[in-house]
């Protein structure tokens, strides 16, 4: 019998914290889980999953716009932030009652308040001020938008938290950074027929992606309307007579009705109790793990954006999974981070897997690189002047692909497939000698036959 009230307590109920209580109270131990504000956590909360629906909803002046070149007469149409909203609010609940179901079903307990450790034992339940041990502690409290507080007017703009409840569609909006969120929202809201302004520190947008990508989105957007500035900050927001005033510091000034930003995500370790239990923290105030997600206290672990690794949402599930091996059946495993496919949900969209052209070029001798840029086929009769980018980054020794990119519709759908194709380790022979699958957009990727460049010692020949 056990001296402590659980076997597994668990801080944060996001996608990571959530699957770790669930699979250990399966397995029979006893789990509690607390989340201060609602279970889901970032991703089905305020982050990636309302984030696609406001997706789908900004696209449809397109597919109106697309119609009348098959013969379709669309009348009048007109949207209502409100209803979508609305809409989207009550999925977000139905997944949240979803995943409160999965615990209860699996036997784990579920508080609903915010917890903070005591010493490397023993949480302090705040709304209660009630004091439970558990044997293992958990700290999955995930990240939040970094508030930019060196700007001058900061709590002026809102982050992506506000964007999901805005009381009324801005006219016109300013979004700072150039990451997935600022590319994604300033898609959203283009869309949703907001006037955007993107502005960016860096030459150039999604500075992590393979360059044609980022170069042909961002030419794309530009072509939508979409003002994109780069190699400019802003450097105050203030409030003006009628909206927002911005001061910049290559673009001169700007008005917007809203500023978002979108500088990245901070770890939620503030107030935590880490000290008390002696958990170490890096720089960023992230909590160091390692390989196995265990902080340097024996017992307490720490899984997803609050360890500051990989920030997506599968990553931290697969690290909870890697937990229940490790902690529970007795078969240490290691989080897999080789090869994760990854998509920006922009218009059009970005899928991606493996290295970049770049990255590639730094580690391997010699690259072979396929790249096709098409018309896909339904951009014909639409008019819509839109292209395709595919691009397979092949090691010219070994002939495996090491580097999958698209840009274009459905371009998240076809990397995860072609996740599992560079984890198998396929080469380009296996590619070609796949059949092609007509008439498909992927199709172009069993059917790039001859190279279109080399890269040699980093260099294009
Ligand atoms: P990102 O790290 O993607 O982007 C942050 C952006 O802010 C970068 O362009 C960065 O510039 C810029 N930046 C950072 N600090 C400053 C500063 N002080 N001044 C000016 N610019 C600055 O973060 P996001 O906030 O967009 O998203 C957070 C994470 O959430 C992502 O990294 C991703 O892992 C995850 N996410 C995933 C999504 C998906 O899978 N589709 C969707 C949304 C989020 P620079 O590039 O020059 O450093």
């Amino acid at each position: 019998m056990s001296s402590y009230d659980y076997d597994l307590f668990v801080i944060g109920g996001g996608s990571g914290g959530v699957r770790g209580a669930r699979v250990a109270a399966s397995l029979g131990k006893k789990v509690a889980i607390a989340e201060e504000y609602r279970y889901g956590g970032t991703c089905v909360i305020r982050g990636c999953v309302p984030k696609k629906l406001f997706v789908y909803a900004s696209q449809f002046h397109e597919h109106f716009e697309d119609a009348a070149g098959f013969g379709w007469t669309v009348g009048e149409s007109s949207f209502d932030w409100k209803k979508l909203v609305a809409a989207k609010d009550a999925e977000i609940a139905r997944l949240e009652g979803l995943y409160k179901k999965g615990l209860v079903g699996a036997n784990a307990e579920i508080l609903e308040t915010r917890a903070e450790l005591v010493d490397a034992h023993t949480v302090r339940l705040m709304k209660t001020g009630q004091m439970v041990t558990a044997k293992t502690i958990m700290i999955a409290t995930g990240g939040r938008p970094n508030p930019h507080v060196a700007l001058p007017g900061h709590e002026l703009c809102i982050s992506s938290n506000e964007a999901f409840h805005l009381e009324e569609l801005p006219k016109s909006i300013v979004i700072a950074g150039g990451g997935y969120i600022a590319v994604e929202f300033a898609n959203i809201f283009h869309g949703l027929g907001v006037d955007t302004t993107l502005i960016y520190r860096g030459a150039e947008i999604l500075s992590r992606f393979d360059e044609d990508l980022r170069r042909g989105l961002h030419e794309a957007m530009v072509a939508k309307g979409i003002r994109i500035l780069c190699h400019d900050t802003l450097q105050q927001v203030s409030k003006g007579e009628d909206g927002l005033v911005l001061e910049t510091l290559n673009s001169g000034t700007l008005r917007a009705d809203v500023v978002m930003l979108a500088l990245g995500r901070d770890p939620n370790t503030e107030g935590l109790g880490l000290e008390a239990a002696g958990v170490a923290v890096d720089e960023r105030g992230a909590i160091i793990v390692d390989d196995y997600s265990r902080t340097n206290v024996e017992n307490i672990y720490a899984l997803g954006d609050v360890t500051n690794r990989v920030q997506l949402t599968p990553v931290a599930i697969h690290e909870a999974m890697c937990f229940i091996e490790t902690e529970y059946k007795n078969n240490p495993t290691r989080p897999d981070y080789e090869l994760i496919p990854t998509a920006v949900f922009s218009q059009p969209e970005i899928g991606t897997v493996g290295l970049s052209e770049e990255e590639a070029g730094k580690r391997y001798g010699e690259l072979e690189v396929y790249r096709a840029q098409f018309r896909p086929l339904k951009a014909t009769l639409s008019g819509r002047p839109e292209r395709m980018i595919m691009k397979l980054i092949v090691d010219a020794a070994s002939r495996k692909v090491v580097g999958a990119h698209i840009l274009g519709h459905d371009a998240g759908e076809m990397a995860q497939l072609l996740g599992i194709t560079l984890k198998a380790g396929c080469t380009k022979d296996d590619f070609d000698r796949t059949m092609a699958l007509h008439p498909t957009a992927a199709e172009e990727l069993v059917t790039m036959y001859a190279p279109s460049y080399r890269i040699r010692d980093g260099q294009r020949v």
